[in-house]
């Protein structure tokens, strides 16, 4: 896209991604036209977005002091953008303006000196502060709690503040988002090698405090692995560690920011771990007869130690889906990719192969070799796949102003109950979505393999509930369906003793479940720190712990400060 046109762009204020994206036309009319096929019901019709002006907001309640009141926004498309994250919940409802709350200002500190008097500010006003990276959380990591609030836009920390070319690290500012990271990037060769599928949209302070993970199937692809030393400004002062390759010396600061979701403080900067850039590439794409002999296949793979960029198991529905396979197929199809800066890969694939075969599997593509710069490249399976992972978060949008409903959740769990996990989530979100909205698809695949265990992912497509006419009450009914089928699978996958996320983070939404998973003393030390760091509490209301001690912790939700504020 040339830079004219890029300057011309606009996000969409509702949804995901860019406007000239979205899915609209002919190739919406045509989804429609496949969905009424599937779900056997008339073709649904589209609903376009409220003019954003048209959302009436109540006045800001807050003014900031002189000293800061340049860095203020109170600008309505400005505050009804940073009002909702990307849960489905959230952009249904947006979708209809019938955005509940709105920060009273958008605050975009420029350096973290101007953080630090922002929370400074808010402390002594009491005014809660909800800081917003690319604002994609999907599990209502931004939605603003009642009360005075201010959401802190940290898109102006963008800086890449230097590369050490000498260690391959980078000292990043938390605002930047993954295209300008490769950009500055580029030039010297090396790559910070993250990229969660929201990446052109999220940032690096984002991907710290979510424990991101990027789309690699093995190797360092959770941020966790790839964070050195971390910067953030607290209500009660500076925190920085110290940068080391590794370091035996207590428990790591780093890791206490690492999913920290904005409760301890703003991540200002980050000295992170850079590779040289892959230019050797290998791909095939794999059927296998059934989940099972995938899932023992991936195992394999990782358990001898191979380490592919990409692993994807796709279940025939999620295969149909990606365009990976026929729509009618029945088989399970893995795409298997290596990457390597330049060394051959034909031994690791040959390797992969073999035990792949040992599981029942046949090559359907490839292997092929390429070597180059170029990224995107992807042939077959693979490619196909590659496009579907780029367009699904437009898909999602196209069904939601089609009346549906479209959503994921994802795990993890030990290789001993992948199996019986991924058929009791697949049977779990059907059933569930069944008795809610008539009918569904439901799309299995698995992101991340490591040699104890597997990332489930799951993607639920409904033809959402019927005979509620479109309009705000529209936008609810479709949020409170995706919110029945999520309480179904989530209370599945507690039961199974997997975790409530992998890496879509708890957010909101996951409260009651991470609630439950995380021991009880570590509770309270989280609670202690929050209290010791942000006396005012003014940080990540609602999320993580309740800042208040609730003596039965494992019990369901019942914290003012814990309930969803938007429903
Ligand atoms: C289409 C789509 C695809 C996605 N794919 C992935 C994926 O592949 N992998 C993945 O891990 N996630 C994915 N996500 C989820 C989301 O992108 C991640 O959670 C991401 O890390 C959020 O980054 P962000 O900058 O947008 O943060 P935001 O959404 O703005 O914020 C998330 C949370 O972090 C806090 N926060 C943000 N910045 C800071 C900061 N600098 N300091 C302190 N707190 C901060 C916020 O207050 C909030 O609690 C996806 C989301 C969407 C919509």
């Amino acid at each position: 896209v040339s830079d004219d046109r890029m300057a011309q762009r606009r996000r969409s204020w509702w949804g995901w991604g860019w406007e000239d994206q979205a899915i609209q036309g002919d190739e919406l009319a045509g989804l429609a036209a496949v969905l009424a096929e599937r779900f056997q019901r008339p073709p649904a019709t589209v609903v376009d977005p409220v003019e954003p002006a048209s959302i009436e907001l109540p006045r800001p309640r807050v003014e900031l002091p002189a000293a800061l009141a340049h860095l203020g926004s109170a600008d309505p498309l400005d505050r009804v953008r940073h009002g909702h994250g990307a849960a489905f919940r959230e952009l249904v409802r947006a979708l209809y303006g019938d955005v509940p709350r709105v920060p009273d200002l958008v605050v975009r500190p420029t350096s973290a000196a101007d953080v630090a008097r922002v929370l400074g500010w808010c402390t002594d006003a009491r005014v809660a502060c909800v800081p917003w990276g690319g604002g994609t959380s999907v599990v209502g990591g931004v939605t603003p709690p009642e009360g005075p609030c201010v959401s802190l836009d940290l898109e102006r920390l963008d800086a890449v503040l230097e590369v050490d070319e000498v260690s391959l690290a980078a000292h990043l500012q938390g605002g930047l988002m993954g295209p300008a990271i490769e950009r500055a990037l580029e030039p010297s060769g090396l790559t910070f090698r993250h990229f969660p599928q929201s990446w052109e949209f999220s940032t690096l302070g984002g991907w710290i405090v979510t424990r991101a993970g990027g789309h690699f199937a093995t190797g360092p692809t959770h941020i966790d692995d790839l964070v050195e030393a971390i910067g953030a400004e607290t209500p009660t002062g500076r925190w920085d560690s110290r940068r080391l390759p590794a370091s035996g010396a207590g428990p790591s600061p780093d890791r206490w920011l690492l999913g920290s979701e904005g409760t301890l403080g703003v991540v200002t900067d980050a000295w992170v771990r850079l590779q040289r850039r892959p230019r050797s590439r290998a791909q095939a794409t794999v059927a296998f007869p059934s989940l099972v002999a995938g899932l023992g296949a991936v195992r394999a793979i990782v358990q001898d130690g191979l380490a592919p960029a990409n692993a994807r198991l796709l279940d025939p529905v999620e295969a149909a889906l990606a365009g990976a396979a026929p729509p009618d197929g029945d088989a399970t199809v893995l795409v298997l990719g290596f990457e390597a800066p330049e060394a051959p890969l034909d031994a690791p694939m040959a390797r992969a192969l073999e035990l792949i075969g040992d599981h029942g599997g046949v090559v359907r593509d490839g292997p092929s070799f390429r070597r180059g710069d170029r990224t995107g490249t992807a042939q077959g399976g693979a490619g196909a796949w590659r496009q579907a992972f780029l367009r699904g978060p437009y898909l999602r949008d196209a069904v939601a102003r089609l009346g549906g409903v479209a959503e994921t959740f994802e795990t993890a769990t030990t290789w001993d109950r992948a199996a019986a996990l991924v058929s009791d989530l697949r049977d779990t979100a059907e059933r569930a979505a069944r008795s809610v909205c008539g009918d569904a698809l439901v799309a299995v695949r698995t992101t991340h393999a490591y040699v104890d265990g597997v990332a489930p992912y799951v993607t639920v497509i409904a033809p959402g509930p019927e005979g509620v006419a479109a309009g705000p009450a529209r936008g609810r009914a479709q949020a409170a369906a995706w919110d029945e089928v999520k309480q179904a699978v989530s209370e599945a996958i507690d039961a199974a003793g997997a975790t409530i996320t992998h890496h879509h983070a708890v957010g909101r939404d996951h409260r009651p479940w991470y609630d439950r998973q995380r021991p009880d003393p570590f509770a309270r030390a989280l609670r202690s720190a929050r209290r010791e760091l942000d006396p005012a509490g003014v940080l990540g209301q609602g999320l993580l712990v309740d800042r208040v001690a609730d003596p039965a912790t494992s019990a369901p939700p019942t914290d003012p400060e814990r309930r969803d504020p938007t429903a």
